[in-house]
């Protein structure tokens, strides 16, 4: 990567104190270190993993790296049409023992009225202690429906294991950190995929085997979708983030100003949502709480306050850099290095900067 034009450095003395939050422990009873042990031979996880089109989607291997955490065998789980070439290439995957398809287009769309139904019968027959997926909308959609329908509660949006029944998840955009302890049978998990980076997608040599397929009926028809294109990396798995704000003003500006410089960094472009709801950028690239969570190792942003609902979704990245022509903007409180001045003029120089480099 081309070194950054010479920047004013901020150290960022509240990050830590800014977003480590607080702590609240609801954990009831203490797991003993031999209780925890023999859990550990009990424990059995099924990993749901994502498809689409028929491909494996990388960002859903956070799945098996939290797994894996939890000891005992891991088994991977996809469903939809052509899936046995994808169970081949998720058999790849270090960390899984046997993957387990199901070869059948009605679950292409992951609609939880059918595929619940597919996912407790490969739960019961398999005996999974776990079942855990990323909290994606494929995980958002589909685990709550199964966690009713098995009568569990779901714990969602994990950032951290602790043992095979207490997890760690942030709430209130990540201000308070949870940690709770779930008795039930099946523990039914949503990981957040920057806390558990995806593992090495070669090298393992697990068992493809076809699952159980109960064919359940399905009240509701997938229309349509409209899904927005583009070259740039993915912006929740991306390397290099840039991202702009309100600070924009216009669709116009923020289409003449942020995508050049993210093509010399090679990176994905994201936004604030008080961006998109403007419509500067599209709401696939909205970056926080109620947008995607990203932790890349730049994330570069101009024209963005900091709100704690944007900072909920960026604070993981390695380093923080910020554009911003007010000193006082809370966004410097977490960045690594900060540039006051006019984003206009700037951003402009740092994407020539860039190039010429
Ligand atoms: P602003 O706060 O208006 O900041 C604009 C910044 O641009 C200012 O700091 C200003 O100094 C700077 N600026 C202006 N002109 C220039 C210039 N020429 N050069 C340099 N700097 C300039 N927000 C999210 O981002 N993501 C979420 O997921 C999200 N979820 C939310 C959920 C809830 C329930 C709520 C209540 C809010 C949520 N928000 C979210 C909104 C959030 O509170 C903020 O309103 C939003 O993040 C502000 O976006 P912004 O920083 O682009 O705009």
């Amino acid at each position: 990567m081309p070194s950054l034009p010479s920047t004013t450095a901020m150290a960022s003395p509240f990050r830590s104190a800014l977003l480590g939050g607080t702590q609240t422990c609801l954990r009831q009873t203490r797991t003993s270190t031999t209780q925890i042990a023999h859990l550990r031979r009990l424990a059995s996880t099924l990993a749901l993993l994502e498809q689409r089109e028929g491909k494996l989607n990388m960002a859903s291997l956070a799945a098996v790296s939290a797994a894996q955490k939890l000891g005992g065998p891991i088994h991977g789980f996809v469903a939809g049409s052509n899936t046995k070439s994808v169970a081949e290439a998720a058999a790849k995957v270090q960390g899984l023992d046997k993957v387990f398809y199901v070869d059948n287009a009605a679950y292409d769309k992951g609609l939880p009225e059918n595929y619940a139904p597919l996912l407790i019968e490969n739960i019961k027959k398999g005996g999974y202690t776990h079942v855990v997926t990323g909290h994606s909308a494929f995980g958002k959609n589909l685990m709550p429906r199964v966690a009713a329908m098995l009568d569990v509660q779901q714990i969602s949006d994990i950032t951290g294991i602790e043992s095979e029944d207490t997890f760690v998840r942030p709430i209130y955009a990540g201000n308070a950190i949870l940690t709770v302890q779930s008795s039930d049978s099946i523990k039914l998990v949503t990981v957040r995929g920057t806390a558990f980076p995806s593992g090495a997608a070669e090298g393992g040599s697990a068992g493809v085997e076809e699952g159980s397929d109960p064919k359940a009926p399905c009240p509701t028809e997938w229309l349509s979708e409209d899904l927005a294109k583009s070259d740039r990396p993915e912006l929740a798995t991306a390397e290099r983030v840039v991202s702009g704000g309100r600070g924009l003003k216009s669709k116009e500006e923020f289409d003449r100003v942020i995508p050049p410089l993210a093509d010399a960094l090679g990176a994905a472009i994201g936004a604030s949502r008080a961006a998109v709801d403007s419509g500067f950028a599209d709401n696939s690239l909205q970056v926080g709480q109620t947008g995607k969570n990203v932790a890349p190792q730049l994330y570069l942003c101009a024209g963005i306050s900091g709100a704690i609902q944007h900072l909920a979704g960026m604070k993981d990245s390695k380093v923080i850099a910020a554009i911003n022509k007010d000193g006082d903007a809370p966004i410097f409180q977490v960045a690594d290095v900060g540039l006051v001045g006019d984003l206009f003029e700037k951003v402009p120089e740092m994407t020539e900067k860039l190039k010429s480099a």
